[in-house]
């Protein structure tokens, strides 16, 4: 973004392009981030949902291994965007997002993007006025193009997308539900926060998620959000064809039509660039190269009956992502 104002008072600039990447966890978003991190004019802010618990508050370590409060990235935010972290009111803002930030608040969200109340409430409005220079300052101080916010809920896509000076667009990342099923049933450390665990959840839960998450990013589509669906298998099975779609939807893509992905080596990745992705799946901190194979131990691991249980659950919307009962 050249010549911002990171208060966001001046409207002479072009509104800063965000990719979010949307979608349930433990969909293969991780993995894409770090794909799309690799490509040039992107930078992985992680997810702005959880910086102001994970990061500002408790510190919790970026995805370049520092401790949050001690990360080059994140340091210059917190002085450009608010003169440092210690001048943001953080209980505010964490219980201004438990308050709006979340699935039960999406009417409300939604209904702005209907335009029957166009009017932005003083909440969502205050939540936007500590999330907005945060991201201005990042896109500022890397000179990235394109931001990658992976916060993966609807909410935070549906809030962000009400914001003019942002210009959000919104790559939808679907993975099979028996998979996404199976994985939440494992369980994974949080190299981040000393000892603890991910969360687990049933089979059931996941599958009930699966639907209404899916269901909901087509609705921001409709209201006229830009979207790309992306299917996790798809990005392993073809990286650079659909690395190129993702590129030119976020607008990219050079005057060649074809964007040069010199870190893909045909199912190699070699990650070059540093990630301070704050918060997010623990696979962030791995900086070696990757291979990139489909995992489907789901096939073989999840329990039959929870695999019918997945199955019936979502069958009412497998096909319409592309997957099969
Ligand atoms: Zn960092």
């Amino acid at each position: 973004m050249v010549g911002s104002d990171v208060s966001g008072s001046e409207t002479t600039t072009e509104p800063q392009r965000i990719l979010f990447i949307g979608g349930l966890g433990r969909s293969g978003t991780t993995l894409i981030e770090k794909m799309l991190n690799e490509l040039p004019g992107t930078f992985a802010v992680g997810e702005t949902l959880h910086l102001w618990e994970r990061g500002v508050r408790d510190e919790e370590r970026c995805g370049c291994g520092e401790p949050f409060a001690s990360c080059p990235h994140w340091s210059k935010v917190g002085d450009m965007a608010f003169g440092g972290w210690d001048n943001v009111d953080t209980d505010r803002v964490i219980n201004l997002r438990w308050k709006i930030d979340r699935s039960r608040r999406l009417p409300a969200i939604l209904a702005k993007h209907r335009g029957a109340e166009p009017e932005l409430d003083a909440e969502q409005r205050e939540y936007l006025d500590y999330l907005r220079p945060v991201l201005l300052a990042s896109a500022e101080i890397s000179g990235a193009e394109v931001l990658l916010d992976s916060s993966k809920h609807l909410s935070t896509a549906a809030l962000l997308a009400l914001d003019p000076t942002l210009d959000v667009r919104v790559l939808h990342v679907t993975r099979d539900p028996r998979g996404v099923a199976y994985s939440w049933t494992k369980q994974v450390d949080r190299p981040e926060a000393d000892g603890s665990l991910m969360p687990t959840y049933k089979p059931s839960r996941t599958a009930t998620r699966w639907v209404t998450d899916n269901l909901g990013f087509d609705s921001l589509a409709k209201l006229g959000v830009p979207t790309l669906h992306l299917r996790y298998e798809d990005m392993l099975a073809h990286p650079a064809e659909r690395l190129n779609d993702v590129a030119a939807f976020a607008g990219l893509t050079d005057s060649t039509g074809e964007f040069d992905i010199p870190f893909l080596d045909g199912n190699e990745v070699r990650l070059m660039t540093a990630m301070h992705s704050v918060a997010g799946n623990p696979l962030r901190f791995g900086g070696d190269d990757i291979t990139l194979r489909l995992d489907d131990a789901w096939r073989e691991k999840l329990d039959p009956k929870a695999r019918a249980t997945v199955t019936r659950i979502t069958r009412p919307v497998l096909s319409r992502y592309g997957y099969k009962p």
